[in-house]
């Protein structure tokens, strides 16, 4: 099923994301979490992409298993940064084969030691360049864009960042599903700059729980626009320990999805990072027993 005929549902759509482990042990892993996370009932989950495809074969297998293994649908990331035509032709005649129709397309950084010389830029300047590539060579594929609330670290004007978001609708994108935030004022008002701009597709809000002080900072290094709330750097530093920290942060992430819910928004995508407790967590904490069951 195509995500977009998912999101015209009416409910809630909640996801889950995961990233391609690289050892045996990391697989056995995460087909546990899965296990775990499969009794919340998503709507979909989705599988991340390493940059320059650096996880091109096990973003495929890990899609696939998914797909072949579990009820779950299932999402394909794909970057273009670094990639030729055929490459990614090759990638998403792969997928159709395999009965993978939903793709997010994105345009991935290139490795912070690669200097930037013509090697690595490939043959798509921007995501909406993969968006219009998809939509020519594979028209029956559902498509999903970044989007990034509190703008994107590159970004340099805020008033014309949404021209570029409105390129990707434009060029044929289904839905865009966000950077993870942690007010969900900055959700609202992106969406209502978006509606503003005239991009009317649905906006899934992502959402990561906050698991220790140094899952934090990991944080802030790789999304160093996101802004940490007064009240929520209060709340971890109260919290004081790594564990308790995990309880605080899965707490601060499961009332913003509450406020999320309670204002009816199409979706919500929990990045996961592989574990299933803060997920568990968040799932029990709102008293739901799955969340395919939203009003
Ligand atoms: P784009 O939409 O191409 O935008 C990149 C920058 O270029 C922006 O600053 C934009 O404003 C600017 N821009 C766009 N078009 C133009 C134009 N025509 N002229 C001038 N400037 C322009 N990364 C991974 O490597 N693997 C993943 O699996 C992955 N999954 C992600 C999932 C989500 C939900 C999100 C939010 C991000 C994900 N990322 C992933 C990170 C993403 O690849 C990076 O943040 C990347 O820098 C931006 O990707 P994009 O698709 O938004 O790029």
């Amino acid at each position: 099923m195509l995500i977009k005929d998912i999101l015209t549902v009416g409910k809630t759509a909640v996801s889950f994301e995961f990233f391609p482990p690289k050892t045996p042990k990391g697989w056995e892993v995460l087909f546990e979490t899965i296990a775990d996370l499969t009794v919340l009932k998503p709507a979909y989950v989705s599988v991340t992409y390493g940059a320059g495809g650096s996880t091109r074969d096990r973003t495929h297998d890990l899609v696939t298993r998914i797909h072949e293994e579990t009820d779950l649908e299932v999402v394909a990331h794909l970057t273009c940064v670094g990639h030729r035509f055929d490459e990614i032709k090759r990638i998403l005649d792969r997928y159709a084969e395999s009965g993978i129709g939903n793709i997010l397309a994105l345009r991935g950084d290139p490795p912070a030691d690669k200097a930037v010389d013509g090697t690595f830029d490939g043959d798509f300047p921007y995501a909406s360049d993969l968006v219009a590539f998809i939509r020519d060579i594979h028209p029956e594929m559902g498509i999903g864009v970044a989007g990034f609330p509190e703008g994107h670290s590159a970004v340099t004007n805020r008033l014309t960042e949404l021209e570029h978001l409105k390129e990707k609708v434009d060029a044929g994108a289904d839905y865009i599903v966000t950077q993870l935030f942690f007010d969900n004022r900055d959700y609202f008002d992106y969406v209502e700059r978006c509606r503003l701009a005239g991009i009317g597709i649905p906006v899934i809000a992502g959402i990561m729980p906050i698991t220790g002080g140094k899952n934090m900072l990991r944080m802030a290094e790789l999304s160093p626009r996101t802004r940490f709330p007064a009240g929520l750097i209060r709340t971890v530093e109260r919290a004081g320990t790594e564990e308790r920290i995990e309880m605080a942060g899965t707490h601060w992430a499961a009332e913003q999805v509450r406020d999320l819910l309670d204002h009816g928004v199409p979706g919500i995508h929990l990045y996961t990072l592989n574990h299933s407790a803060a997920t568990l967590r968040i799932g029990e904490s709102l008293g739901l027993a799955g969340f395919d069951d939203l009003l």
